[in-house]
C-alpha cells in the first residue's frame, strides 16, 4: 500500500427487486458496509465514498452534502466508522421509502460510476498540492442487465480509461457482458459471484488491495470478455448486426434509415457495385 492511502468509490446496486428476498438484502447490504468499514480502517488516509443507484434515482450516500457531523461514541465503536455507517443506512431508508411501481428491471449504474467519475476528479483539484490520487471505483451489481443504457456504459468507460480511473465489477448471479467491457477497457478486476454469501469475503480478498499493490500479487488471469455491442432497436446484446457507416449505431436487422443519424442506406448498393465490376 502505499503511504497517501487510497480512496474507494463503491457504487452500489440497490434495484427494489431485492425486497423480494429479505435475508439476500440483509446479508448484501451488511457486506457492502463492513467493506467500506474495511477499507476505512485499513489506514487512516483511507478514504470511501458509497454511490446507490436503482430504476429511477442515483445518489450519494456517503460522504452527505451536507457534510460531515461525528457524533459521541456509541457501544465502544470508532465515532467515524459509527457515522458512516448511520449516514448510509438514513440514506438507503430514504431512497427506499420513495421507491414507487417498478417496470425497469435495470439500475442506473451508468449514470452512477459517471458520478464517481467526476467525484475522484473534484478530490485530484481539492488537493493543495495537484496530483493523481490513488483511486478506484468499484461496481456491485445484482439486478438483470438489458442493453438499455449501452452508449452511457460505453461513454463512461472511454472517459474512465482517458482520466486513468480503473473501474472495478462484482457481480451476483448472472455475468453482466456490459459491465465487464467496463472493466477491461479502464484496467479493473471483473469477478462473478453465485451466491451473496461469498461477497465480503471476495471483496476483501480481491478488491483490497489498490491498482498498485495488485501488480504485485499473482491474480488468476483475466476471462475472455463479452465484447458483443447493444443493437440500437431492441438495445439487446447481438453477435452479428449492421452497423451504420455515417455514425456507427449497431442494428440487429436490415433497416431502411437510422433512427440516431437520419442517413437514408441505399440497400441496392451489392447489386450496383457487382455491375460496375462488369464493365
Ligand atoms: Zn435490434
Ligand atoms: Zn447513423
Amino acid at each position: 500500500m502505499t503511504g497517501d492511502g487510497s480512496v474507494l468509490v463503491m457504487v452500489v446496486d440497490v434495484h427494489p427487486q431485492m425486497a423480494e428476498q429479505p435475508e439476500y438484502i440483509h446479508s448484501y447490504l451488511n457486506s457492502v458496509i463492513a467493506f467500506a468499514n474495511y477499507h476505512l480502517a485499513f489506514s487512516r488516509m483511507n478514504k470511501v465514498a458509497l454511490i446507490a443507484a436503482n430504476h429511477h434515482e442515483t445518489r450519494f450516500l456517503y460522504p452527505q452534502p451536507t457534510g460531515e457531523k461525528v457524533d459521541r461514541q456509541k457501544d465502544g465503536r470508532l465515532e467515524y466508522l459509527n457515522h458512516v455507517d448511520e449516514s448510509i443506512a438514513e440514506e438507503l431508508k430514504d431512497m427506499m421509502c420513495k421507491t414507487q411501481s417498478v417496470k425497469q428491471t435495470e439500475s442506473l449504474l451508468s449514470g452512477a460510476i459517471c458520478r464517481a467519475l467526476l467525484y475522484t476528479k473534484r478530490l485530484e483539484e481539492e488537493e493543495t498540492i495537484k496530483k493523481k490520487l490513488n483511486s478506484r471505483i468499484l461496481v456491485i451489481k445484482i439486478s438483470t442487465d438489458t442493453g438499455s443504457q449501452y452508449l452511457n456504459y460505453i461513454n463512461t468507460y472511454l472517459s474512465a480509461q482517458k482520466i486513468g480511473a480503473a473501474i472495478d465489477v462484482c457481480v451476483i448471479g448472472s455475468d453482466c457482458g456490459l459491465l465487464q467491457q467496463g472493466a477491461d477497457i479502464s484496467g479493473g478486476y471483473y469477478c462473478c459471484l453465485q451466491d451473496v454469501s461469498e461477497l465480503l469475503q471476495s471483496l476483501v480478498m480481491m478488491y483490497q488491495p489498490d491498482i498498485a499493490t495488485r501488480k504485485k500479487l499473482n491474480a488468476p488471469p483475466p476471462e475472455s470478455v463479452d465484447y458483443r455491442a447493444a443493437c440500437f432497436c431492441h438495445h439487446t446484446l447481438v453477435d452479428m448486426g449492421n452497423v451504420c457507416s455515417n455514425c456507427l449505431s449497431v442494428y440487429c436487422r436490415t433497416v431502411p434509415l437510422c433512427s440516431t443519424c437520419d442517413v437514408i442506406f441505399q440497400t441496392d448498393r451489392p447489386v450496383m457495385k457487382a455491375l460496375k465490376r462488369k464493365k
